[in-house]
C-alpha cells in the first residue's frame, strides 16, 4: 500500500485512475509538405472533428445552461464552414505547400485582424470567435488534447498546481476528482472542486509521483489522504465511507426547493459562487437561490486580449437570464496577486497581493472598467444584476465607482440602450480597512459581501498562497469573526444586507454564529447549498450564541 497524506479541501471518498495533467503544447509550426492532397485530406478530418465537438459542446449548453451559451458554440461551428475562411485556408495552403495546421493558423490570424478593425463593436467581439476556432482546428490536426486531459474514461487529475486560466479550460466531464503537490484550501483547484462537488486534496507534496501516473487511486477529500493499492482494512474504510456519502448524497435531495429558513423563522438566503457560465449546470442542480459571486476574471484569464464589450454583455446576459429572476451578484474585475493576465502587462512586483489588483486597476484604468461597466448595465435588462466592487478600503473609491456607473447609465440612456436604473450596487468587504471604515461605506451601497479569503489573508497578515502557513491561516480566528460582526452591525445600522461570499461561508461549523451575528446572506460552492439548508432548518437562531468570537 502506498499512503501520501496531503490537506482534504473538498470532502468525499472516490476511485480512479491518476492522471497527470499536461500542459498543451500547441505551438504552431511551419513545415513544407509535398503531398498536397493527403494534406487536405488532413485538414477535411480535423474540420470535421472540429465542427462535432462545437456541436456537443452546443449541446451540453443548451441541457446546462440554456439556449444563449449554446447560440457562442454554434456561431464557432459555423466559422469551421465559412466559405471565405476555408477558400483562404486552402489558398495559403496551396500557394505556400505548407503544412496545414499553419496555414489555419495564418488564416485565422488575417480573419481576426479583419474582424477586429471594423467599426461596428459586435463585428469587432467576433475576432475572439475567429482565434477560438483556429486555435480548435490545428489542435485537432496535432492530436493536444482538449481540456488538456487524453483519457476516454474519467480520471483523478493530477498536478502541482493549477492556475485560474487552465482551470477553466479543463473537460470537466473528464474529473473525478483532484490531486495536487501544491495548493491550499483556498486555491483555485480547491474552489473548483468544491463547485463540481467532488473530491479534492492538495498540499501532497514530492509525495505525489509522477511514475504513480495511470495507477488506480483512492482519494479521501475529508482526510487528506491518497491511497494506492489499500490494504484489506483500508479498503473496508474507504468502501463504507463512499457508500454513506452516496446515501447522504440521495437524503440530502430531499432539500431540493425546501426553504432556507430556521425551526424560529430566521431566513437565510442561500446563494452560490461560480467562476463562469459552465457552473450554471451545477448551481441549478443544487436548488441555489441566487448567485453571490460571480467572478468575472474568467472572461479576462481565458482571452489573449481584452474581452470587448459585447462578449462581456453576452456571459453576463446569459447568466443573468438563466437564474429567471433570481439574484445575479457579478464582481467586477479582480485581476492581480494570483490572477495575472500578460495582456494587462502589471508590473512585476514584490507583494502583489498588496499590490496593483481588483478596484485599484479598474480606477487606474478607466476605459477596462467603463467596457465592463457598460456590459453589466446592458445585462441588467435581462434579470435581476447586482454590481459588486472588490479590494475596496476607502470611501473616495466607492464614490469614484458610483461616479462611473452613473456616467455609463448616462450614456446608455442617450443611446437608448435597455438596463435596469435600480441596479443594486455592493462592495466587497474583504480588508481590516473597510471593516473599520463599515459604518461609512454602508451609507454608500446597497449591500456588504464578506470576502473571507482576503479578509483572513489581510486580517492576520497570512499570505493565502502559501501552503507552509498550516495553523497560523485561521479562518475562525476571533478577529476574523469579530471583524465580520462589525461589518455586519454597519450594515444593518444603514439598512442594508450583509452576506458572506468566501470560503468560510460554507465552513457549517460556523453556521450558529453567523446566525447569531445576523447575515442575512451565504454564498458557497453550489455543492454546500444542500447540506448547509438541512443545516439551517434544523436551527434554532434565538439560541445561536456569539461565543466563538470570544
Ligand atoms: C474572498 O477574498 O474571500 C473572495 C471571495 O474573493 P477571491 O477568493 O476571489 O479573492
Ligand atoms: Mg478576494
Amino acid at each position: 500500500m502506498v499512503l501520501m497524506q496531503g490537506k482534504g479541501v473538498s470532502a468525499g471518498v472516490i476511485k480512479g485512475k491518476l492522471y497527470f495533467y499536461q500542459r498543451p503544447d500547441n505551438t504552431v509550426v511551419k513545415t513544407a509538405v509535398e503531398d498536397l492532397q493527403a494534406e487536405k485530406e488532413r485538414l477535411a478530418a480535423a474540420q470535421q472533428a472540429s465542427m462535432e465537438q462545437l456541436e456537443a459542446l452546443a449541446d451540453k449548453c443548451r441541457q446546462e445552461t440554456g439556449e444563449d451559451s449554446a447560440i457562442l458554440f454554434e456561431t464557432h461551428a459555423m466559422f469551421v464552414e465559412d466559405e471565405d475562411y476555408t477558400a483562404m485556408i486552402a489558398e495559403i495552403l496551396e500557394d505556400e505547400g505548407c503544412n496545414a495546421e499553419y496555414a489555419v493558423k495564418t488564416a485565422g490570424e488575417q480573419f481576426a485582424a479583419m474582424f477586429a478593425a471594423m467599426d461596428d463593436a459586435y463585428m469587432q467581439a467576433r475576432a475572439g470567435d475567429v482565434q477560438d476556432v483556429t486555435q480548435r482546428i490545428p489542435n485537432n490536426l496535432m492530436g493536444v488534447a482538449e481540456g488538456g486531459i487524453d483519457s476516454d474514461e474519467p480520471v483523478i487529475l493530477a498536478a502541482e498546481d493549477l492556475a485560474p486560466s487552465e482551470t477553466l479550460q479543463l473537460d470537466k466531464t473528464k474529473i473525478l476528482g483532484f490531486a495536487t503537490r501544491g495548493g491550499s484550501g483556498n486555491s483555485h483547484t480547491a474552489i473548483l472542486a468544491r463547485t463540481m462537488g467532488i473530491p479534492a486534496v492538495c498540499g501532497l507534496g514530492d509525495g505525489l509521483k509522477e511514475e504513480y501516473n495511470g495507477r488506480l487511486a483512492y482519494i479521501d477529500g475529508e482526510t487528506g489522504k491518497v491511497v494506492l493499492d489499500p490494504d484489506e482494512i483500508t479498503l473496508t474504510t474507504l468502501t463504507d465511507k463512499y457508500q454513506r456519502q452516496q446515501e447522504m448524497k440521495q437524503l440530502l435531495l430531499t432539500m431540493k426547493g425546501q426553504e432556507d429558513v430556521t425551526l424560529d423563522g430566521k431566513k437565510m438566503m442561500i446563494y452560490c459562487n461560480i467562476g463562469s457560465p459552465d457552473d450554471l449546470g451545477a448551481v441549478k442542480a443544487n436548488d441555489g437561490q441566487g448567485i453571490g459571486l460571480f467572478r468575472s476574471e474568467f472572461l479576462y484569464l481565458a482571452a489573449d486580449d481584452y474581452p470587448s464589450e459585447d462578449e462581456q454583455f453576452e456571459a453576463y446576459r446569459a447568466v443573468a437570464a438563466a437564474m429567471d429572476g433570481k439574484r445575479v451578484v457579478i464582481r467586477t474585475l479582480d485581476i492581480g496577486a494570483d490572477k495575472q493576465v500578460d495582456y494587462f502587462k502589471l508590473n512585476k512586483e514584490e507583494n502583489p497581493a498588496m499590490g496593483m489588483r481588483a478596484i485599484r486597476i479598474c480606477l487606474n484604468r478607466p476605459e477596462v472598467f467603463r467596457t465592463q461597466l457598460r456590459a453589466l448595465y446592458r445585462a441588467s435588462a435581462y434579470g435581476k444584476v447586482a454590481i459588486m466592487f472588490p479590494m475596496i478600503t476607502s470611501v473616495w473609491e466607492v464614490k469614484e465607482c458610483r461616479r462611473a456607473c452613473k456616467s455609463v447609465m448616462s450614456e446608455l440612456a442617450a443611446e437608448g440602450i435597455p438596463f435596469n436604473p435600480d441596479t443594486e450596487i455592493g462592495i466587497m468587504v474583504e480588508t481590516p480597512a473597510s471593516i473599520f471604515m463599515a459604518e461609512d461605506l454602508a451609507k454608500l451601497v446597497d449591500f456588504f459581501s464578506v470576502g473571507t479569503n482576503d479578509l483572513t489573508q489581510y486580517t492576520l497578515a497570512c499570505d493565502r498562497q502559501c501552503n507552509d502557513l498550516g495553523k497560523f491561516f485561521d479562518p475562525h480566528h476571533p478577529a476574523i469573526l469579530r471583524a465580520i460582526k462589525q461589518a455586519a452591525d454597519a450594515a444593518h445600522k444603514a439598512g442594508i444586507w450583509i452576506g458572506i461570499c468566501g470560503e468560510l461561508a460554507g465552513d457549517i461549523s460556523l453556521l450558529p454564529t453567523f446566525l447569531a451575528i445576523g447575515i442575512d446572506e451565504l454564498s458557497v460552492s453550489p455543492s454546500v447549498v444542500l447540506p448547509l439548508r438541512a443545516e439551517i432548518r434544523k436551527s434554532i437562531a434565538q439560541t445561536c450564541t456569539l461565543e466563538r468570537l470570544e
